[in-house]
Formats: C-alpha cells, structure tokens, sequence
C-alpha cells in the first residue's frame, strides 16, 4: 500500500491530464462548430454526389493511426471522416439510395442523438431517467395505437428489426410455455419471404430444433393460407405443438404483405403466437390509405416496426410492440441486487425490465425530435410520396417492355428484361444492375424469388424524389433500347 504522500504526489500528476478531456467552453464550442461544419458540407453536397462509390483503399490512413497515445487534431481527424468513413461505400442517407430497405439518416434525429449522447441520460431504469423513460414509453404507447393494439400493451426500443424480433420470438417461446424438452415438437409457421432474422431469433432463443414449415406463397408473394390451415392440420394430426405464425407487413424481397387478417383467425382458433414482421412497412399505418392492406395487424400477439427504416430515423432504432407486456417482462425482467433502490420508485415500466439490454442507448431522442419537430403531416406526405413513386415506376418499366412483378403492395417494384432473342435473363439483368451502378446517380439491389432473378426498386429514403426513378427509367431506356438492336 504506497503512503498517502505517494498518491497525492501522483495524483497531483494525472490530476491534470485527466481534466482536460473536458475541454474549456471555448475550445468546446470551436469543436463543435468544426464538426457541424463538416455536416453541412456532407449535406449540402450529397444530392451531387454518387450515391454508390467503389471500396478499395477505404480506411487506410484511419487504420494507420489506430489508437494513439496523444491527442490528435480535428483537422485531420474529420479529414479522415470525410474522406474514408464517408466516402468509399453506399450513401444510404443519399435519395439514390433505391436499394434493400433504404433508410434514413433525418437531420433532426441526428440533433436528438447529440443531445442524448451529451446529456448521457440514463433511459435503461425509470428511478435514473424518469424523463427519458417517459418519453420512449410514450413513443411506443404511440406505436402501439398505430397498430390498433388494446391499451395496455408496451414493448421496447431496440437497434433493430433483428433484435426487436429476437425479443418478440422469446417473448412467444416463453408465452406459449414451450420448454426445452418440447423444441422438437413445437411447430413455427412462415413462409420462403420471411426476414432471415426470424430463422436468426430462433436458432438464439434456443429454437434451432422447431420445425419451422415454410408455408407456400401465392401470386403477389403472401403467404397461401389454405395450405398454412393445411399444414397445422397435418403437423396436429402427427402429435405436434403449433406454437408460433410468423407474418410479415412488407417483405424485404416484393414489398408483400401477408393477408394478416386471415393469419389473425387461423391463429386465434389455433391458439398460435401471431407475430407480424412490419419492420419495413408498420410506418405505412401513418397513411388511412393503406390501413386496409395492414388490416389484422392490430391482432397480433407481438409486432416489429423499425423507425430507422419508414420514420426516416438514423440506423439503429427498432421497435417490438407486445400485446400482453406480462409475456415480456416474464423473459425479461431480472434485476442485480446493485440496482435495490430502483426498485420502489416506478411509475413506468423500466426498458431494462422488458429488453434483453441494461445500460443502453437513448433512442428515444432521436425517433421523437424528427416527429416533433417536422410533424405527422411532413412523415405522412413522404411515406404517399414513396408510394406513388413505386407504382408510377411499375407502371413506367412495364411501358418500357421490362417484366414487372406484381402491383407494390407497398413501396417495392419487381422488374427484370426478358431477352427477346432467348439469352439468359439473368446475365442480362447483372449487367443492367452493374450499368445502374457504375452510372452513380442511384442504388438498386436485385433478389431471387423462385429462382428468378429480379431488380428491385425500393422507395423509403425520405430524400428520394420523382428525379431518382426518372434516372432509373432513363437508364433503363437507353439500355434496352441499345440492345433490342440487332
Ligand atoms: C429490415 C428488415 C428486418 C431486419 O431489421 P434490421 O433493423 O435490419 O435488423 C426484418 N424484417 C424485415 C421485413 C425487414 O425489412
């Protein structure tokens, strides 16, 4: 143990040092005038910039500078940001970005995440950040009547669709009592469209063994449920456990929305978890419009929606919504004896006590200062605009002679060029994808569905505007143009 004059001696020596990582008002306020500087610049210039740069070379100064001992400029440390963190890649806050599921990158959520990430306040346990708590529980009360689900029903905030769902998927397992003798036996229903996390959320919730029956889709890529009444029939009659029916509002290949209102009764009568994957297109509730397609949501046990995808919001916000909390709070909710004297003082639901997560980010910031700030009205007007866009370009292509998929349930055209002179499409459809790239000005992505190759247009930046999908038509133009000539 060193005397009491060796450690002020050296604390009088790191004391120093350790201050300064708060930097005086002054040197604070040029940081941040520095940094909202180089925002602006990105955001002022990105409409004339690529939405789509080639990768190589990314990141080589940045890793050469690793991790260093002494403080480093802000020069040059934004030089870096600028030049390899936001350069080489997608920019998927750029309106060309048509690809996957675009999604957002609102200014206005990134002034909700500076002013969580300064404050550093505490939205994990009411008794630290009542305010906060507050807030998100509000924001998720919120999201809950936009499903139509009763009063009562909660959920939480989470980086994701993924995890929102891995949260949704324990919640079912634990609320349909199945146990770990019962795996095998227990019976979960989706369909070849179904989000890959929902296979990722079970194998983690200890469901790897389930049968997961992947229930035939029609025409317009919704599940077919006389064969899902079918299949449940079937897997009863040989002694096994329906648990759990995966539906989705908005698949990530065709945009296509399960008919969630039939699912809704099969699984009412069924005694089945219904749980819908609206993490792309719960935001499409905001519209009367489109209500009726999602009609049946409001019956589902347990429901994803991700804000960072259709309310514009930056990576790294989901959302689970659960009918009956009880279920979640039953998997979720076990406590440190370090946290006693949070106990007594809750009016609210703790996240901590329905999320798999302690200590956590505080996303409500970030998904409440765009809604406030801008209004239903701004998010309404884009999400139609979305909409309209994807059906005018389905319309377009198929004028241009390109195969189209069915009408968007949603915001997602299928298309792809049938080669009138019998070569393979799909070769021809990688060139066109490789042409639409290289051109910069928009991003497309292309899936299989059935083993055809489609492209895909998929409409939900908030930045995205009748210009992109003229670029895409005019490409797409010349290109067959070009080679319909002999
Ligand atoms: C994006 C998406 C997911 C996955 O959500 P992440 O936020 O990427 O984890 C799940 N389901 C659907 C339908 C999606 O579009």
């Amino acid at each position: 143990m060193p005397s009491q004059d060796d450690l002020l001696a050296r604390l009088a020596e790191v004391e120093p040092i350790s201050r300064a990582l708060e930097e005086d008002p002054g040197e604070r306020r040029l940081l941040t005038d520095q940094v909202t500087e180089l925002g602006h610049r990105i955001l002022d210039g990105l409409s004339q910039r690529r939405v789509w740069d080639p990768c190589e070379g990314a990141a080589q100064e940045l890793l050469e500078m690793g991790v260093p001992d002494e403080p480093q400029a802000i020069e040059g440390v934004l030089d870096l940001v600028a030049r390899e963190i936001d350069g080489p890649g997608l920019r998927a806050a750029h309106g060309g970005h048509l690809g996957y599921i675009p999604g957002g990158g609102i200014y206005a959520g990134a002034l909700g995440d500076y002013l969580a990430a300064l404050t550093n306040r505490y939205a994990g346990v009411f008794y630290a950040g009542p305010g906060a708590v507050r807030l998100e529980n509000m924001l998720l009360r919120w999201l809950c009547s936009l499903v139509g689900l009763p009063d009562g029903a909660l959920g939480t905030l989470t980086s994701g669709g993924s995890i929102a769902t891995l949260v949704a998927v324990t919640a079912a397992r634990d609320g349909k009592g199945v146990r770990s003798a019962e795996v095998t036996r227990s019976v979960v229903y989706t369909t070849s469209q179904t989000h890959h996390c929902v296979a990722k959320a079970l194998a983690i919730a200890g469901l790897a063994e389930a049968p997961c029956r992947q229930i035939p889709t029609d025409g317009r890529h919704r599940m077919h449920t006389p064969a899902l009444e079918e299949r449940i029939r079937a897997d009863r009659e040989a002694g096994l456990h329906p648990f759990l029916l995966v539906g989705t509002a908005g698949t990530t290949d065709a945009g296509a929305v399960d008919p969630l209102a039939e699912l809704a009764r099969i699984a009412e009568r069924e005694e089945l978890w219904l749980h819908v994957d609206a993490a792309y297109g719960g935001a499409f509730l905001l519209l009367d419009s489109m209500r009726p397609r999602l009609a049946g949501i409001e019956r589902a046990d347990s429901v994803v929606i991700d804000p960072h995808k259709g309310l514009f919001n930056p990576y790294g916000t989901g959302a689970v919504l659960v009918r009956d909390p009880a279920h979640l709070a039953a998997s979720h909710h076990l406590r440190g004896v370090y946290l006693q004297d949070a106990q007594d003082a809750e009016d609210q639901p703790s996240p901590a006590d329905l999320s798999p997560e302690l200590t956590r980010h505080f996303r409500g910031l970030r998904m409440w200062l765009p809604l406030v700030l801008h209004g239903l009205e701004r998010h309404r007007a884009a999400l139609e605009e979305k909409r309209l866009l994807a059906l005018l370009f389905h319309a377009r292509a198929a004028e241009l002679g390109f195969e189209v998929g069915p009408e968007p349930d949603l915001s997602v055209a299928l298309f792809r060029w049938v080669p009138r002179d019998g070569s393979d499409p799909r070769a021809f459809n990688e060139g066109l994808l490789r042409t639409v790239l290289d051109d910069g000005r928009v991003f497309l992505s292309s899936t299989t569905i059935d083993g055809t190759y489609w492209l895909r247009v998929s409409l939900l930046c908030f930045r995205s505007h009748r210009e992109h999908i003229e670029a895409v038509l005019e490409i797409l133009a010349r290109e067959v143009g070009a080679r319909m000539e002999p």
